[in-house]
């Protein structure tokens, strides 16, 4: 049996009715259905065979479905090895945590593409891969497709998303090149090298995750109209920039730091000021292993990108400029009118610094050390505290991360983005932070859980309300699946006029030294209406908590407004400007072009940014067909094959999965409009069960063509001679199959037994 065939189970599975036909299929049947047991057309709750629950391929088939229920089988498939499993229109992935040899080959992926029915294989990414892959050709005109992974940090997203990638870049592989500067590369070979690089200078070893993103990613994959692959566009989310300068306890900081560190050549190090041995504060825990401290493998993708020697030299000088400035320090002058003090070492550091960034030294140390006050026209110079000049050394660490980690954003897009006129259809891979809840929660973890209640709302309003409301506007009976509806938690977020943004933003808007207590009574103030926010009275801190979808969360004020406002001091941004190294001067001369009118002061504060971005997210993601990928991760410690149901269960129902396994074994996933359902079963009228002329198959106007539907379907129901191998006694048609008012309701079941009749006329 060749691995395509023990792939194939799930149709033949359902046929077999647990087994019973022996047959090409016989090793790898699922159990029987509970539909096919439950003949009364009700679903009755059934003992499962639990030496059986690993051969469930679709959480929907459970039954009774309980999250207790679903945790076992998905538990059954995870200790013999089986990671993905269907959940209605989702797709779980466990993550294996080992690399499981054979599963993600060339010869896997040409399996699944080749399929006809990839869908009959057992249930795998490429499945879903495929199914867009296909979906986008569409039936009428061509549909955008996106690829919605999610998950919480260490779950797989950003592995599936790179199996996806992988996926498009094999099977829609176009001949075309792109030329740019020193190199002629293929479009695929460019496109997946963006990872490398992005992974590099956006992903970090957190203690949840040895590879965790730092940043939300969307890349959309552009298809011509042979849905060859032709290019590739990425757009990137709220890069945590604060990890440069400030790291947890046994974090680390980006990975692109340590594969210099242990990679460099002894000319590199030379250049870049790193002697062996000498120790940088920013760069914690650099002693461990980590995978992804691959040098080479950063420098093969730059130049495969396009990104010449001389750029990168660039790049990594300005990298090491950002170390030496984390071991400058400041010591507080006796004198209160004097600027403070640096040691001897911290001079060295400045002096170093300075050197990299290719800034003049008395001026990068003046610009730590003092502000620049305006009175009227006059100028005058105010010397920093000493917690001020550490402030001000990590804003300037922070300000040129982010501007280069967006400058290499821009460089990748122009470097595999095609031309408008050769794409016309793309396939988008969404890869985002997961929900986040740690013991101090600020607002980085604000923005990320905002993203989150935008993205459920997505997948709220696109398959369960969808799925609910069709069935009610089509006069299906239809016992609503209770589910949550987290628009008011979005309300409380962002709605207007009141809400925790708009507050926050016009804290952070007013010119005076942010209160975290002002901000807590005007949130408890403006927004007591709201049930999703709370507080605890004897907290010392100021704080809020909100009731998110995936749980509740205690965010910390502390902080939070001069977080969002994000300040840039100007004599920072125009020290840069003057740099002689030409990416630094560019990237901040473009930046002030771009926003004249602020003097490099950005006046837009971050939650704005952010919620701009994801709002322009969401109305790309609504014109597109989502598919979903549930990524858990099975338990906390990374270990593999560790199975820690707590775990499981909670990112289940975080993410609502029990929900809509609820919808979709209660429903009927299979829908066909009466008029395609004639047209294609219409022949089956042909048959002597039929007599003579009962159906008219191309009948025209609704009401007939129902009844001629409601007939045939009847026919086919009721005639249990005429396939003896389905056991239909007693079926009442409503359990398996229904006929709304435009189009026919279906169970998997009833649409296997009518392709059988189909095939037998
Ligand atoms: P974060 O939100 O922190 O970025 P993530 O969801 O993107 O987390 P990944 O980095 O994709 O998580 O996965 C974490 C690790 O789990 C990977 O580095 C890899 O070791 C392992 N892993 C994930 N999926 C698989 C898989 N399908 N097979 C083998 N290992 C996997
Ligand atoms: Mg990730």
């Amino acid at each position: 049996m060749s691995s395509a065939d023990n792939r194939r189970i799930v149709r033949e599975g359902r046929r077999n009715g647990g087994g019973k036909e022996k047959g090409f299929f016989q090793k790898v049947h699922s159990p029987p259905s509970p539909l096919n047991d439950s003949l009364e057309g009700e679903i009755q709750a059934f003992l499962i065979d639990e030496d059986q629950l690993h051969t469930y391929d679709d959480l929907t088939k459970v039954n009774p479905v309980t999250p207790s229920t679903v945790l076992k089988c998905l538990q059954a498939r995870y200790s013999v090895k089986v990671f993905y499993t269907h959940a209605g229109c989702t797709l779980v992935a466990l993550n294996p945590f080992q690399p499981i040899p054979d599963l993600y080959t060339l010869d896997v992926m040409k399996e699944y593409h080749g399929a006809p029915q990839p869908q009959e294989f057992k249930p795998h990414i490429f499945i879903v891969a495929e199914e867009a892959y296909r979906n986008v050709q569409g039936q009428l005109e061509p549909v955008n497709q996106s690829l919605v992974v999610s998950g919480e940090s260490g779950a797989g997203k950003t592995w599936t998303s790179r199996c996806l990638m992988k996926y498009y870049a094999t099977v829609a592989a176009s001949s075309s090149v792109v030329k740019s500067q020193d190199t002629v590369e293929r479009i695929e070979r460019r496109v997946l090298d963006s990872n490398p690089i992005m992974e590099a200078f956006g992903n970090a070893c957190t203690l949840r995750n040895n590879n965790s993103s730092r940043f939300g990613k969307y890349i959309q994959l552009q298809l011509d109209r042979c849905q060859l692959l032709v290019g590739a566009s990425v757009q990137t989310y709220l890069l945590e920039k604060s990890r440069v300068a400030c790291q947890l306890a046994n974090e680390r900081n980006f990975h692109i730091f340590y594969q210099m560190m242990k990679m460099a050549t002894d000319e590199q190090r030379k250049e870049w000021k790193m002697p062996p041995g000498q120790c940088f504060v920013w760069l914690p825990n650099s002693e461990k292993t980590v995978e992804e401290d691959c040098f080479h493998e950063t420098v093969e993708a730059m130049v495969h990108l396009g990104i010449n020697t001389e750029r990168q030299r660039q790049i990594f000088r300005i990298l090491a400029g950002i170390l030496q400035l984390g071991n400058v320090n400041f010591y507080s002058s006796t004198d209160e009118s004097q600027p403070c003090n640096l040691d001897e070492q911290s001079k060295d550091f400045s002096q170093r610094a300075a050197e990299l960034l290719c800034v003049p030294a008395e001026e990068l140390q003046m610009c730590l050390r003092v502000r620049m006050l305006k009175a009227g026209k006059q100028s005058v110079l105010k010397p920093c505290s000493q917690a001020e000049c550490s402030m001000r050394r990590d804003c300037l660490a922070k300000v040129i991360y982010a501007q280069l980690f967006d400058w290499l954003v821009t460089f990748i897009n122009n470097s595999i983005c095609a031309d408008k006129s050769t794409w016309c259809n793309f396939i988008g891979v969404l890869d985002v932070y997961g929900f986040e809840c740690f013991q101090i929660n600020n607002l980085e973890q604000l923005c990320i859980n905002y993203a989150n209640e935008k993205l459920q709302q997505h997948f709220v309003s696109h398959y369960l309300r969808a799925q609910q409301e069709e069935y009610v506007s089509e006069g299906l009976e239809w016992s609503f699946v209770k589910y949550q509806d987290n628009q008011s938690c979005l309300d409380l977020l962002e709605g207007s006029p009141v809400s925790v943004f708009s507050l926050l933003n016009e804290e952070s808007r007013l010119n005076r030294v942010s209160d975290a207590k002002t901000l807590r009574v005007r949130l408890e103030k403006e927004l007591c209406d709201n049930a999703n926010i709370s507080w605890d009275k004897f907290s010392k801190e100021p704080h809020f908590t909100v009731a998110h979808y995936a749980g509740k969360v205690h965010y910390q004020i502390q902080g939070m407004v001069e977080k969002n406002k994000d300040p840039v001091p100007p004599e920072l941004s125009s020290l840069l400007q003057k740099s002689d190294n030409p990416l630094l001067h560019q990237i901040f001369t473009d930046k002030e072009t771009e926003n004249p009118t602020t003097k490099g002061l950005s006046k837009v504060t971050v939650v704005s940014k952010f919620k701009n971005s994801l709002e322009s997210l969401m109305k790309i993601l609504h014109t597109t067909t989502p598919h979903y990928t549930r990524c858990i991760k099975p338990n906390p410690d990374c270990k593999p094959l560790t199975f820690k149901k707590e775990e499981v269960i909670m990112q289940l129902e975080a993410c609502g999965i029990v929900e809509t396994i609820h919808i979709s074994a209660a429903g009927f996933p299979i829908r066909i409009p009466f008029q395609s359902f004639m047209q294609r079963y219409g022949l089956i009228a042909k048959h002597p069960m039929f007599k003579s002329g009962s159906v008219d198959a191309q009948a025209g106007g609704s009401d007939v063509l129902r009844r001629a539907v409601e007939k045939l379907l009847s026919v086919v129901l009721q005639h249990k001679a005429f396939d003896p191998s389905h056991n239909l006694d007693g079926q009442k048609p409503n359990s398996w199959v229904h006929c709304g008012r435009t189009k026919v309701f279906l169970t998997q079941l009833m649409l296997d037994l009518l392709e059988d009749q189909r095939k037998k006329i």
